[in-house]
Order: C-alpha cells, then structure tokens, then sequence
C-alpha cells in the first residue's frame, strides 16, 4: 500500500469509483476520463509501480491479473476490447499504480501494431 497513491486510495475506499469488478486481489472502474465508450481499468489491490518493477515473485499475481481481465470483460459483456498497458511517463503512464486499460464499444481502427 502506497499511502498517496490514488489507486491504493481507491482500493481503500477512501475515493469514490465506478466499481465494475472486485475480487480479492483485483478491483476494476470506470475511467474518470473517457477514451472510448467502454473504458475501464483494472487494477492489482497489490501496490506494483509499473510493469517493468515486477519481479519473479510477481509471476502468479500477473498470471491472475490476465485471468482477471478477461472475467471483466465476460462479466460486462465487453467483446471485443484492446488492452492497454502504460510503462513509464514516456509512454504516458500518469498513475503509478500498475493498471491495464479495457478500451471497447467503437471501431479501434488506428492501429499501432
Ligand atoms: P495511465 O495514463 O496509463 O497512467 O492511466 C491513468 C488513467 O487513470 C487515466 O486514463 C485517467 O483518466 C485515470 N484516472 C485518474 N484518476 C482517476 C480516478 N480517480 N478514477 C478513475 N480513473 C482515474
Ligand atoms: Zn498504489
């Protein structure tokens, strides 16, 4: 736990979300600021930075994580959907709180990859 980290904060309960999901390692909301229809982020309760800080350790937490975002997507009945994972400010993360974004509900045509 991070004590000023606003997701921590989140998990905590002490900022308000749009819960779509919780489970005991994982919470998923709506994103305060939109960049498609559907967008919402899921996130580790386990305070991790940013991807590129997890460890050997960290092998079953993401492993769950991957297992957790698709039960986000079944449960809201998403279909398809792009997944998002920011790492680092140079690729524009601006919560570092690790968490992936679950963009749907409109053509995803610019493709990068
Ligand atoms: P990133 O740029 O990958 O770090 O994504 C952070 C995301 O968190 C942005 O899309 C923000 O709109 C979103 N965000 C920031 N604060 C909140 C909040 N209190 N509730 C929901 N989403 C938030
Ligand atoms: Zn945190």
């Amino acid at each position: 736990m991070a004590e000023n980290c606003i997701f921590c904060r989140i998990v905590r309960g002490e900022i308000p979300s749009t819960t779509v999901y919780d489970s005991e390692e994982f919470i998923a909301f709506t994103d305060i600021n939109p960049a498609a229809p559907v967008h919402l982020l899921v996130v580790p309760k386990r305070h991790i930075a940013r991807l590129s800080e997890a460890v050997a350790e960290d092998e079953g937490l993401l492993g769950r994580f991957m297992l957790a975002i698709g039960e986000v997507v079944r449960k809201n009945n998403i279909g398809d959907y792009r997944l998002i994972i920011n790492d680092g400010p140079g690729a524009g993360q601006t919560v570092f709180h690790l968490h992936a974004h679950i963009l749907s509900g409109r053509q995803l045509g610019e493709k990068l990859l």
